[in-house]
């Protein structure tokens, strides 16, 4: 009896180790490895709770690769992928803080949010994340500076704002890449930290 009791305790936290397991797997993007939208979207509410509750600002940087179309023409989709996974581990070693999340957002977009993080830290962080992309050296011959670069857009919420939405923080910070693009890729926007 006490040998099938055993047995049973053990199946049951093996069952267990493959749920968790499994669950993980299921917040991961499978390319990159990073967090896929769907851990964003569990950790977004809580995040934007407790930023409210606190009365702490919380800041997300948007970003993209620029001229990847061009990129997957010259060097193919394969390479294309290992760029796009390059560009994530890169992204990762600017990020250290508990809480913070990097994102594999879309194709080649890639959000972080930094919990706490006010304007001058969001962008401080995106700026290093534009440095170290940089030095990954990536060739890109269809680039301006003929290496692979990429555009972000920061935003912060603040508890003055009262739009409290995932989906207008989203927004904003999608509307700061474009700046970023529209005004000449390969920087952050704002280009200095708005200061408040
Ligand atoms: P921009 O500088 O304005 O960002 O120009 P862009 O060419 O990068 O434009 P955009 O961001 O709209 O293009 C995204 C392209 O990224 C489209 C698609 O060909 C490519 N892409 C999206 N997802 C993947 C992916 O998983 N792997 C590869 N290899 N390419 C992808
Ligand atoms: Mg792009
Ligand atoms: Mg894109």
């Amino acid at each position: 009896l006490i040998r099938q009791i055993r047995h049973g305790l053990r199946t049951e936290a093996e069952l267990r180790n493959a749920h968790a397991a499994l669950q993980k797997l299921a917040m991961q993007d499978g390319l990159t490895g990073l967090a896929n939208r769907r851990q964003l979207d569990a950790a977004l509410p809580d995040e934007i709770g407790r930023a409210r509750r606190n009365a702490r600002p919380l800041g997300v940087i948007m970003l993209d690769i620029d001229h990847f179309k061009r990129f997957n023409d010259l060097y193919g989709h394969p390479a294309g992928d290992e760029c796009i996974k390059a560009v994530g581990q890169a992204v990762l070693s600017c990020v250290g803080r508990s809480g913070d999340l990097v994102v594999r957002y879309g194709g080649e977009e890639i959000l972080v949010l930094l919990p706490e993080s006010d304007e001058a830290g969001a962008w401080q962080v995106a700026e290093k994340v534009l440095l170290a992309v940089r030095a990954l050296a990536i060739a890109h011959a269809g680039s301006d500076l003929g290496i692979v670069t990429i555009s972000a857009g920061v935003h912060v919420w603040r508890n003055s704002d009262p739009d409290v939405r995932a989906q207008s923080l989203m927004e904003a910070a999608g509307q700061a890449l474009y700046r970023a693009k529209s005004s000449g890729r390969n920087r952050v926007y704002p280009l200095q930290p708005l200061v408040v």
